[in-house]
C-alpha cells in the first residue's frame, strides 16, 4: 500500500546535473516531452542539495563538473538515498572505461555515454525507472517483513535430524539473548529449557521426529537473567524433499502472554470492587456443577442480591462514597464466602454468590446468614449506613442443570421478590424464566418466516478516516422489524439464526442487499466501502465463494468497495482452508477485515499469515482506552504491526472525542462509533456525508 503511493507519485521530478547549459536544455527538452517534471543542477554540490530536497525519481549526472565532480556527488546521493534504490545514471565518455568502472563503484545504477544517443535516451531512462521501482518494492517488502518479525519477536530455526544440530536465524540473539553457537545442538537447547518443561519438550521433539512431522510447543527458557516464554512451531521439510530436516519459527511470547493474562483478568473482574464479574461467575459455577454429588443430596446454591434503592444512598453520600460503600460490601461478602465458593458483582448494585451445601435447608440457612451479615451497618464518613436487600435463590439440581439457567433463575426470583415487596424468594419451576423459554420458541418460529415477509433490513454505520476527516465507509448491520414485537437487536436473533441453520439464507440476503446498496452509492458518485459481516456458520459453507461472487457480479458493484468482516474465531477453525478462501476472495478485488480483533486468541502469528486488508479493534479496548493502560498497550501493538504490514486499523465503538484523541495518538487510521454516527438508513448516510464536519473540528475553526 505504502509502496504504491510512493511509486505512482509522478509529481516527483527527474534531476539533470551537468555544467554545460546546452546539454541540460537538450535533456530537459527530450524528457519533458515524455511527461516528466525536470529540475536542473549545474554542479555536484547543487545536485546533492536538490536531491535532498526533492527526492527525484531518477538522476542523470555528468562526470566532470566544477565545485564537486559527478563521482563525489553520486556517492553522497547514494548515502542520502539509503535503502531507496533511486536510479543514478552517469553520463560518461564513450571509451572512458575507467570512469564507467568508477561510476559503479560509487553507487551509480547505469551509465549513458556521451555524445548522447537521443533516441535511446528515453528508453534507458524508462528502463532504469522500472527496474528502480522493482528493486524498491523488493527492498520495501523485505524491510517490512524484517520489521514485522522484529515487532513480533519472531525468528527461525532449523533442526537437522541426522546429527541433531540446530541452526538459528540471525535474530536469535535479539529474540532470546543467546548466541547461536551456545545452542548449536539439541542437548544444548534442552539445557536452557526450564527443568519443568524439559521432559515435555523432549517428548514433543521425539514425537515430531518419529511420527507427527510437526511441532508446536510453548516453553519457559532461561537464557540470560530472566525467564522467557517461547513458542516454537515447525514442520518436517517435505516440500523440498528433505525429510532429514525440521524447520520453523519461534517467537518470544512473554510479553504477549503477560498482557493476555492481564486482559483476561480485566475482562473477568469488576474494576471497582475487583470481584469476579458475571462471566467469571458463570464459568466458576460451570466448573463446580460436575463436582456436586447429587446422589448424596448435595446441592449448589446460586443467590442473587440486589441493594434496595441504592441510588438514594448514592445521592446522599455522593458518588465517591457510594463507590466506597460498594467496595466495603464487596469486602464483607468476600469474607463470608469461602475460597471454593464464589462471589461476583453482576451489575451496578447487584451481587451474586455461589456455594455448595449438603442439603437444601443448610444452603438456605447459610444464605440467610450471609444476608443478615450484610444488613449490619456500614460505617462510612462518620455515619452508619444500613442497607436493605431483595434476593433470589436457585438451586442445583432442583431448579436447573446449567450455570446460565441457574443464574437467570436466581435473578428472576429476585425480580419477582422485588415486585411482591418480599426480601427473598426461592425459584420455583414457574418463575418467569420459563416464560423466557417460551418466548424463545415464539421468536424461533417467527424467524422462519421473517425473510419471506421482508422483515429484515440493513442499517449502515459510518466510518471516518482519521487522516483526512472524510467518511470513507459504512458497515452494514442487520435489523429485524417484527410487526408486533417491534425492532429486535441482532444480539437477540443472530445466534438463533445460526442455531436454526437459517444464517446462510439470511446471510446471502445481507450480501446481496449490501452489494446493491454499495452499487447505488457508486452511482451517486460516493465511493463508499461497505462492510459486510460474515457469521462463522456462513464461513463454513462449501460454496461461499460462489455465493459472494454472485452478490458482487449481479449487483455490478466494484469489488474494491466491499469489505468482508470475518472474526478470528471463524478463521481459526480451519486456518489452512480459511487462508485459501480469503486469498481467492482477495484475488477478485474484495477487501477483508478482521473483526472484533483483540478479544480472541493470541493472534499475532495468524495475523502474519492471513491475507487481510484491515483490522477492526474491538470496542472493548476502545471503551477503556482513556484509563486502562493495558488496553493502550494492545492497541499500540496492533497498530504498529498494522503499519508495517500496510493494513488499515479501524477502532470500533468510539463514543467520545477523548477516546478519539487517544486512538489517533496510538496510530489508528480509521474510526467507527457513535461519535461519528449510530447505525442509520442509507439516505441518512448520504445526508451525513453532505453536511459532514469532523467531530471536534467546529471548536477549532472558530
Ligand atoms: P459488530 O460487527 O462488532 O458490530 C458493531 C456493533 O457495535 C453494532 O451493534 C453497533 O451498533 C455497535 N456500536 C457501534 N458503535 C458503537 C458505539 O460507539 N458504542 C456502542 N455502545 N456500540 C456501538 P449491532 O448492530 O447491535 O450488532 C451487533 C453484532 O451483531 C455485530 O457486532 C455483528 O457481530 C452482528 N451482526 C450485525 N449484523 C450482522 C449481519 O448482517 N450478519 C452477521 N453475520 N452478523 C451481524
Ligand atoms: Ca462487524
Ligand atoms: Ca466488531
Amino acid at each position: 500500500m505504502n509502496t504504491d503511493a510512493r511509486i505512482t507519485n509522478l509529481s516527483q521530478p527527474l534531476l539533470i546535473v551537468d555544467d554545460d547549459r546546452a546539454t541540460r536544455m537538450l535533456l530537459r527538452g527530450v524528457l519533458s516531452r515524455q511527461g516528466f517534471e525536470i529540475i536542473e543542477a549545474a554542479n555536484g554540490e547543487q545536485a546533492v542539495t536538490l536531491f535532498n530536497q526533492y527526492r527525484p525519481l531518477l538522476v542523470l549526472l555528468d562526470v566532470m563538473m566544477p565545485v564537486m565532480d559527478g563521482f563525489t556527488a553520486c556517492a553522497e546521493m547514494r548515502l542520502i538515498d539509503q535503502n531507496e534504490g533511486t536510479p543514478l545514471i552517469m553520463l560518461t565518455g564513450a571509451d572512458d572505461l575507467k570512469a564507467i568502472d568508477k561510476a559503479f563503484s560509487v553507487g551509480a545504477t547505469d551509465f549513458i555515454t556521451k555524445p548522447i544517443n537521443w533516441t535511446l535516451l528515453t528508453q534507458r531512462v524508462r528502463y532504469a525507472l522500472r527496474s528502480g521501482q522493482l528493486s524498491r518494492e523488493v527492498r520495501q517488502s523485505r524491510l517490512r517483513q524484517t520489521s514485522a518479525c522484529r515487532i513480533a519477536k519472531l525468528a527461525f530455526w532449523e533442526w537437522r535430524l541426522t546429527d541433531d544440530s540446530l541452526h538459528w536465524s540471525d535474530d536469535l540473539e535479539a529474540v532470546l539473548g543467546v548466541s547461536a553457537q551456545s545452542i548449536g545442538h539439541v542437548a544444548d537447547f534442552l539445557a536452557v529449557v526450564h527443568s519443568d518443561d524439559r521432559a515435555r519438550a523432549q517428548r514433543l521433539m521425539n514425537l515430531a521426529r518419529q511420527s507427527t512431522g510437526s511441532i508446536e510447543m510453548e516453553l519457559r527458557m532461561h537464557t540470560g537473567q530472566q525467564d522467557r516464554l517461547v513458542r516454537f512451531v515447525g514442520e518436517r521439510g517435505v516440500q523440498g524433499g528433505d525429510h532429514a530436516l525440521m524447520f520453523g519459527a519461534f517467537q518470544d511470547v512473554t510479553a504477549l502472554r503477560h498482557t493476555e493474562a492481564l486482559v483476561d483478568y480485566l475482562a473477568l473482574h469488576d474494576e471497582l470492587t475487583d470481584l469476579p464479574n458475571r462471566r467469571l461467575l458463570l464459568r466458576q459455577i460451570g466448573e463446580m456443577l460436575p463436582k456436586i454429588n447429587t446422589e448424596n443430596g448435595d446441592v449448589l446454591l446460586v443467590g442473587w442480591i440486589d441493594i434496595s434503592r441504592f441510588h438514594r444512598h448514592n445521592e446522599a453520600l455522593g458518588e465517591a462514597l457510594g463507590d466506597l460503600l460498594l467496595t466495603r460490601l464487596a469486602q464483607r461478602l468476600r469474607r463470608l464466602i469461602f475460597d471454593t465458593d464464589a462471589v461476583a458483582r453482576t451489575g451496578g448494585d447487584e451481587f451474586a454468590v455461589m456455594f455448595r451445601a449438603t442439603n437444601m435447608t443448610i444452603a438456605l440457612d447459610r444464605f440467610e446468614s450471609v444476608l443478615s451479615h450484610l444488613r449490619r451497618p456500614f460505617h462510612i464518613a462518620q455515619n452508619d449506613t444500613i442497607l436493605t436487600f431483595t434476593s433470589g435463590v436457585a438451586l442445583f439440581p432442583e431448579h436447573a442443570t446449567n450455570a446460565n439457567q441457574l443464574l437467570l433463575l436466581a435473578q428472576d426470583a429476585q425480580r419477582l421478590a422485588q415486585s411482591q415487596a418480599r426480601a427473598l424468594l426461592v425459584a420455583t419451576p414457574n418463575t418467569p424464566s420459563n416464560s423466557r423459554f417460551t418466548e424463545t420458541l415464539a421468536v424461533e418460529r417467527a424467524l422462519h418466516t421473517a425473510l419471506e415477509r421482508q422483515e429484515f433490513f440493513l442499517v449502515y454505520q459510518p466510518q471516518m478516516d482519521l487522516r483526512t476527516g472524510n467518511i470513507i465507509g459504512a458497515e452494514s448491520l442487520l435489523r429485524w422489524q417484527h410487526p408486533t414485537w417491534g425492532l429486535i437487536p441482532p444480539s437477540r436473533f443472530i445466534p438463533l439464526l445460526e442455531s436454526l441453520g437459517l444464517i446462510s439464507e439470511v446471510g446471502q440476503w445481507v450480501l446481496e442487499d449490501a452489494c446493491r446498496q454499495a452499487r447505488r452509492w457508486e452511482q451517486l458518485g460516493l465511493a463508499l466501502r461497505v462492510g459486510i459481516n460474515l457469521s462463522p456458520r456462513q464461513f463454513l459453507e462449501p460454496n461461499l465463494f460462489n455465493k459472494i461472487q454472485h452478490a458482487v457480479t449481479s449487483s455490478n458493484v466494484n469489488p474494491a468497495h466491499i469489505e468482508l468482516e470475518i472474526t478470528e474465531s471463524l478463521a481459526m477453525q480451519d486456518p489452512t482452508s480459511a487462508i485459501q478462501l480469503l486469498k481467492r476472495l482477495r484475488d477478485t478485488g474484495l477487501k477483508i477485515a478482521l473483526d472484533d480483533f483483540g478479544i480472541g486468541h493470541s493472534s499475532l502469528e495468524y495475523l502474519l499469515r492471513f491475507p487481510i486488508d484491515a483490522i477492526k479493534i474491538d470496542r472493548a479496548f476502545v471503551t477503556n482506552i482513556t484509563h486502562v493502560q493495558a488496553d493502550r498497550v494492545i492497541v499500540r501493538a496492533v497498530t504498529a504491526i498494522g503499519q508495517t504490514m500496510g493494513l488499515s486499523v479501524i477502532a470500533e465503538g468510539v463514543e467520545t472525542l477523548r477516546q478519539c484523541d487517544f486512538i489517533e495518538a496510538l496510530g489508528v487510521t480509521e474510526i467507527q462509533g457513535y461519535l461519528i454516527g449510530k447505525p442509520m438508513e442509507p439516505i441518512q448516510i448520504e445526508a451525513l456525508i453532505a453536511n459532514f464536519v469532523r467531530p471536534g473540528a467546529e471548536t477549532h475553526s472558530h
